[in-house]
């Protein structure tokens, strides 16, 4: 049994996203179950926006780091800290069996909620780019409930080639795509906040860690990034007085 610092995060919520969490890269493995311990427990609340692993092919998926990593969040939820699960890009195939088993409560994207009386939207980030028409075309081909379904059904082998495939494409793809286009789009971002009554947002996706401020109808809002976990790693979070990003080199 681990034994976690009692109510050291307590009146704070943590935020991380695209940790990329694979059996080949172990320091960011190890550098995570260490943020459970030492900064999340005893946290209100760790909230996960996504690509949490670097490839997953269905519950099936059978890395040693996805079980690992299921015991730490079990344990650190079990100690009352929940742990919420938005999809990402690379993980959007994880489903209620990894949940449960874990112990996250998946949340969709986009998420609104209420911190500590700031409403404040959560999202993955990735339908931010919406300049990237070709990706948003992809994406929501394959959100498609159907071609869900079909893909879980095929052979473990094949879903494990075609995320290979998948992301050797999207590497060569983005090799053409300039810096612009795989960023988020303000206006799209001003939509969003405008459209879900919010003055805050926290997102991931773009590796792209800041903190921006942006005005929407007067009002002075804020746009939270959320650090990659690849050369980096870090969190966004916050308090009743606000929030803060901190990144540290891994
Ligand atoms: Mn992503």
């Amino acid at each position: 049994m681990v034994s976690l610092t009692p109510n050291k995060g307590a009146g704070r919520t943590f935020f991380v996203a695209d940790l990329h969490l694979t059996d080949e890269r172990p320091a960011a493995t190890g550098r995570f179950f260490r943020f459970l311990l030492e900064d999340a427990a005893g946290a209100d609340a760790l909230y996960i926006l996504g690509d949490l692993f670097e490839a997953w092919v269905g519950d099936d998926h059978n890395e040693q780091v996805a079980h690992d990593t299921a015991r730490q969040l079990k344990t650190l939820i079990d100690s009352g800290t929940p742990v919420f699960f938005m999809h990402g890009n690379r993980d959007f195939m994880l489903a209620g069996r990894y949940a449960a088993l874990s112990g996250m409560t998946l949340i969709g994207d986009p998420t609104r909620i209420d911190l500590y009386g700031e409403p404040t939207l959560l999202m993955h980030g990735d339908t931010l780019c919406s300049d990237d028409t070709a990706y948003q075309s992809f994406r929501s081909w394959v959100r498609r409930p159907l071609i869900l379904a079909l893909l879980r059904r095929l052979p473990l082998s094949l879903r494990r080639r075609m995320a290979r495939q998948a992301r050797a494409g999207s590497e060569s793809a983005k090799a053409g795509k300039s810096a612009e286009i795989m960023d988020v789009n303000t206006r799209e971002v001003a939509r969003m906040l405008q459209a879900q009554q919010v003055c805050r947002i926290i997102h991931g996706h773009t590796h792209r860690p800041a903190k921006h401020t942006l005005v929407v109808n007067g009002h002075p809002c804020e746009r939270w990034v959320v650090p990659d976990w690849y050369t980096r790693c870090g969190y966004v979070v916050c308090d009743s007085a606000g929030c803060a990003l901190n990144v540290e080199d891994l």
